[in-house]
């Protein structure tokens, strides 16, 4: 699930935008829906989003590594409610 992203260059109308963001939430959905983890990639990386620090990075400041470190693998979900509050976080200026 990449996020969309704002910038003045982007090549998408603010219509177009927010389909692409529908299209891609009702996909990581669907893919939740087959049992298949979603997590969030940095936009135009295959990267995951979070945590934004490696293990040897770890700070432990980080809500989610407070008992250590958490990286992506166990932060991916299948929980409808998360991938939605990810794709509203993900999208919030495209509002
Ligand atoms: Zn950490």
């Amino acid at each position: 699930m990449t996020p969309c992203r704002r910038t003045d260059s982007h090549p998408l109308t603010p219509t177009t935008r927010r389909d692409h963001a529908d299209r891609l939430l009702a996909a990581a959905l669907a893919a939740a829906g087959r049992d298949w983890r979603v997590f969030p990639l940095r936009p135009d990386a295959k990267r995951p989003a979070f945590p934004d620090h490696t293990a040897d990075r770890c700070a432990g400041t980080d809500p989610r590594c407070r008992d250590g470190h958490t990286g992506w693998e166990p932060r991916a979900t299948t929980d409808p409610e998360r991938i939605r509050q990810i794709g509203r976080a993900s999208c919030r200026e495209r509002v």
